[in-house]
């Protein structure tokens, strides 16, 4: 399920605050500032920082 360019575009890291990079599989979007990666689950951004990865 592709994600819809308007939630894309709201969507921002929740550490910094800062623009999210999406990964180009939709799979994750990745914070270049803090060098995390949010994972996608079933369509749905996970945007918490105890989820994220570090990269
Ligand atoms: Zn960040």
């Amino acid at each position: 399920m592709a994600l819809s360019p308007e939630l894309i575009s709201i969507l921002v890291c929740p550490q910094c605050k800062g623009k999210l990079d999406m990964e180009p599989n939709e799979t994750a979007f990745l914070c270049s500032a803090c060098r995390l990666r949010y994972p996608v689950r079933e369509g749905i951004p996970v945007m918490l920082v105890d989820e994220a990865e570090k990269i």
